[in-house]
C-alpha cells in the first residue's frame, strides 16, 4: 500500500496490506496474549506504558517529520501534538489505579454477607483511528485499553499509517509485545474485514458515514462500541466581546490542523452589533495566516489531506453562493500538484445551505449574523451533531445560561477547539456513542464483576 504526501502528490512510502489471513492470524496471536497480560501487575503495565511515552518523547522530530509528511500538517502542529502527549498519557497513568480498585459496597456482619465489585479487562478490542490526530485518537483509547489489561488491534488510518507504524515500534522497544498491540494495516476494507470478527469491543474514530458502519457491525457481532464522530461545532460571539480577542481565537479554532479537526469551529454566529467589525477582523486574520509547504515552520495553513474532501469543499461553496452567500476570502481549490484549498471565509449564510448543516472538514467557515441569544441558541442546537460549542463574551453567567441548554458533550467559554485529558470527551446525536479521556475514558474498557460472597456459618 502506497503512502502518498499531500503536499506534493508524491509517494513516500510503502506499508504491506492485511490480508483476511493475516487479520484472523492477528487476532488469534492477541486472543493467545491477552490473559498474560492482563497478569502482568498494574504496575509493570504501567512502567511499559511509560517507557512508550519516553520513547515518544526521544523521538519527537523524527515522529513529527514523518507525521508531516504523510498527512500534510504543518510541522509546528505536529510538534504540538507530541508535546501533548507525554501529559494525556500521564493521566492515564495516573488514574488507572483508583479507577480499577475493587470496592465493597455491603456489608452485613450478622449475616456474614459481603457484596464487592471488582473491573476487569474486556479482552481484544479494535481501535480503528482517523488520521487527523493520529497521536491523540489513538492513544485515547489504546493507552487506557493497555493499562487495564486490553489487548488491542489497532487501525490506523491508511492516510496514516506511517505514524500507526512507528507507535507499533515504540510500543515493542517499551515492552508490549507484538501480539498484545498489533497493528492492522490497510483502508476500509481491512477494518470492515476486522469488524467480522468476534472481539470483545470496537473503539472507532472517525466520520459519522463510517461510524454508521461500524454500529452495524458491531450490532451484528453484539460488541461493546464506542464511537468518536465528526460534528459541526458552532461558536457564537456575543456584542460585548473584545473583538481583538475573540475574532484570532475563533479564527484559530476553525481553522488549525487545516480545519481538520474533530472539534473545529464549523459554524460562527456574530451578535447583529457587531457582525461587520467581526468579519473584518476575522478575514484580516485568516488572510494572514501562512499557507504553504507543511515543513516550513511559518506555515499555519497546509493541504487538504483526504484528496476527495476538495470536492465536499468546492460543492459546499458552491451551493452557498447560489443560495445568496458572498465570500470576502478564498472559495477555490489551487491548482498545481498535492490537494490544496484556500482559506476560506462565507458570509451572509443560513441554515438551508449545506456549508452550515454537514461537516466541512477542512479550511472553510460560515459567518451568520444573529439578533441576539435566543436566536444563536435555536440555530445552535439546530443540527443532528452534537460534540462542542463555544459562547463568547464577557458575562460568565450569561455564557452559562446559553451553554446549559446547548446538546453536546463539550461547552467552551471564550475559547474553542480545545481538548483536556481531565475531561471526559464525548458526543451526543450524530457525534457520537460514549465518552474517551477523563475518568470515563478508563471505564470505557472494563467491565464489571458483581461478587456476591457469603461467610459460611460457624
Ligand atoms: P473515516 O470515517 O473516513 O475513517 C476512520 C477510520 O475508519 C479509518 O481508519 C478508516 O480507514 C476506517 N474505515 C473506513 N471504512 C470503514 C468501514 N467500512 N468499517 C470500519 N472502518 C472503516 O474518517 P477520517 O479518518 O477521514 O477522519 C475524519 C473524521 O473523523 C471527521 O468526521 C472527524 O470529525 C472525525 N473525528 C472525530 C473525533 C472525535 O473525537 N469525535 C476525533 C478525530 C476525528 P481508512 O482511513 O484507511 O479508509
Amino acid at each position: 500500500m502506497n503512502v502518498t504526501n499531500p503536499a506534493t502528490g508524491k509517494v513516500i512510502g510503502e506499508v504491506p496490506e492485511d490480508t483476511p489471513e493475516t487479520i484472523a492470524a492477528k487476532l488469534e496471536g492477541a486472543r493467545a496474549a491477552q490473559a498474560g497480560w492482563a497478569a502482568v501487575p498494574l504496575e509493570e503495565r504501567r512502567a511499559r506504558l511509560r517507557g512508550f511515552r519516553n520513547g515518544l518523547v526521544g523521538c519527537k522530530e523524527d515522529l513529527a517529520r514523518r507525521l508531516t509528511a504523510e498527512v500534510g500538517k504543518p510541522i509546528r502542529q505536529s510538534w504540538a501534538e507530541l508535546d501533548a502527549m507525554p501529559a494525556r498519557i500521564d493521566f492515564f497513568l495516573e488514574n488507572v489505579g483508583r479507577v480499577m480498585e475493587e470496592e465493597t459496597v455491603f456489608r452485613d456482619a450478622g449475616k456474614g454477607l459481603e457484596e464487592r465489585v471488582a473491573y476487569e479487562p474486556l479482552g481484544v478490542v479494535a481501535n480503528i483511528s482517523a488520521w487527523n490526530y493520529p497521536y491523540f485518537v489513538g492513544s485515547n483509547v489504546f493507552v487506557p485499553a493497555l493499562l487495564t489489561g486490553n489487548a488491542v488491534l489497532y487501525k490506523p488510518s491508511e492516510l496514516a499509517s506511517l505514524t500507526g507504524q512507528a507507535i507499533a515500534d515504540l510500543m515493542r522497544d517499551a515492552g508490549v509485545t507484538a501480539e498484545v498491540f498489533t497493528p492492522v494495516f490497510g483502508a476500509g476494507a481491512v477494518a470492515a474485514q476486522l469488524l467480522t470478527h468476534p472481539l470483545d469491543g470496537v473503539y472507532f474514530t472517525g466520520s459519522h458515514a463510517t461510524g454508521r458502519k461500524v454500529a452495524e457491525a458491531a450490532g451484528r457481532g453484539l460488541m461493546r462500541m464506542q464511537l468518536e464522530l465528526g460534528g459541526k461545532d458552532p461558536v457564537y460571539v456575543c456584542e460585548d466581546v473584545d473583538l481583538d480577542q475573540a475574532a484570532p481565537s475563533v479564527a484559530v479554532g476553525a481553522f488549525y490542523n487545516t480545519g481538520q479537526s474533530c472539534c473545529a469551529v464549523e459554524r460562527v454566529y456574530v451578535h447583529e452589533r457587531i457582525h461587520d467589525a467581526f468579519v473584518e477582523a476575522f478575514v484580516n486574520t485568516v488572510g494572514a495566516f501562512v499557507v504553504g509547504d507543511p515543513t516550513d515552520e511559518t506555515a499555519f495553513i497546509g493541504p487538504v489531506t483526504r484528496p476527495a474532501q476538495i470536492e465536499v469543499l468546492e460543492a459546499q461553496v458552491e451551493d452557498a453562493r447560489r443560495k445568496g452567500a458572498q465570500v470576502p476570502l478564498g472559495g477555490r481549490r489551487r491548482e498545481g500538484p498535492g490537494s490544496w484549498f484556500e482559506p476560506t471565509v462565507v458570509t451572509h449564510v443560513d441554515h438551508r445551505m449545506e456549508l452550515m448543516r454537514e461537516e466541512s472538514f477542512g479550511p472553510v467557515i460560515g459567518i451568520q449574523k444573529v439578533k441576539g441569544d435566543d436566536e444563536a441558541l435555536s440555530l445552535m442546537n439546530d443540527t443532528r451533531y452534537g460534540l462542542t460549542a463555544g459562547v463568547y463574551s464577557r458575562d460568565r453567567e450569561r455564557a452559562r445560561r446559553i451553554l446549559s441548554s446547548v446538546r453536546s458533550g463539550s461547552v467552551y467559554w471564550n475559547c474553542c477547539d480545545r481538548v483536556s485529558p481531565r475531561l471526559p470527551w464525548s458526543g451526543r446525536g450524530h457525534s457520537g456513542i460514549g465518552a474517551t479521556l477523563g475518568l470515563d475514558g478508563i471505564r470505557a474498557f472494563l467491565q464489571p464483576k458483581a461478587w456476591h460472597l457469603r461467610a459460611p456459618r460457624a
